[in-house]
């Protein structure tokens, strides 16, 4: 059985060869090859001021979408429930849709007549529909239902856009809540004057990989910790690079699947230990928070 470093160390592996299967072709599948972040590429510094006005126009969109989702969902197709005397066969054979018409009161598929099931049905087809009226039959088990052919056109055409609407807004929610955390991860690290370079990391865990897990090495109670990018020596506290700064244990030379990437906003650190020891790094406008 493969050890717990190994699979990881694979699991790594894996990933580098998929992220860079067009450059490095001729790479071993025996080889184990260890993954270091990214230093950072970062181009741009994240504008948190236009960020927060992307999140803003973002929220406006979501509620706006939110108001058409909620009067799309209003619009309920209106129908009357019909019937014969005996039910033909041919009715009964029916699946989806059939052409009808409104004709002295009563619905005509062809030569089959069908009857208003209720007095209230047959009030309200009187007052909204008018002779040679188009209308749609279907069944709806276990009923037989006719609609005015354009208000079912409608209909339809309405839940099309509802749908584009509801999709619309899930995807608008996702880029909402994507910048909703770099604010965060932003906000937090701001605080802070950090003396050296870093990764936040999470340490894997065997549980990690269990099958309640994202398969990563991380699972939703996992602690984001410091890993120092370099070697450090302050006071007592020395590390070395890719260590944790909670711990002497050694980062080994694993970096975990999990968000390392130092070009993008670090996630923020909820290990109480490392958040202990970067409390010093707090600049002074924000110590006493
Ligand atoms: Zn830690």
């Amino acid at each position: 059985m493969k050890s717990f470093l190994e699979k990881i160390l694979k699991a790594d592996q894996e990933k580098y060869k998929d992220k860079n299967k067009e450059t490095s072709s001729e790479s071993s599948q025996e080889e184990i090859e260890v993954v270091e972040p990214k230093e950072d590429i970062r181009t741009e510094p994240f504008d948190i001021n236009k960020a927060k006005n992307k999140l803003e126009s973002l929220g406006q969109k979501i509620s706006k979408l939110i108001q058409q989702k909620v009067e799309l969902e209003g619009y309920k197709l209106q129908y009357f429930r019909v019937t014969q005397n005996t039910i033909s066969p041919f009715l009964l054979n029916t699946k989806g849709t059939r052409e009808a018409i409104y004709k002295d009161g009563l619905i005509y598929i062809g030569n089959e007549k069908l009857y208003f099931e209720s007095d209230a049905d047959e009030a309200l087809a009187q007052s909204v529909l008018k002779d040679g009226d188009d209308m749609l039959f279907y069944t709806s088990y276990p009923y037989f239902i006719v609609a005015k052919k354009d208000i079912y056109n409608e209909y339809q055409e309405n839940q099309k856009e509802l749908q584009k609407v509801r999709q619309n807004k899930h995807s608008i929610s996702s880029q909402y809540e994507e910048i909703r955390r770099d604010i965060e991860k932003y906000e937090f690290w701001e605080q802070y004057d950090m003396p050296f370079k870093f990764v936040v990391d999470i340490k894997p865990v065997l549980s990690g990989l269990s099958e309640n897990s994202w398969g990563n090495g991380c699972n939703r109670a996992t602690v984001y910790h410091v890993r120092p990018r370099e070697d450090i020596s302050q006071g007592k506290l020395k590390r070395k690079n890719g260590d944790y700064l909670c711990s002497q244990q050694s980062g080994r030379a694993y970096y975990s699947t999990c968000d390392v990437n130092i070009s993008e906003l670090q996630d923020i650190v909820t290990c109480k230990q490392c958040l202990k020891r970067i409390g010093k790094y707090k600049k002074v406008s924000y110590a006493k928070s």
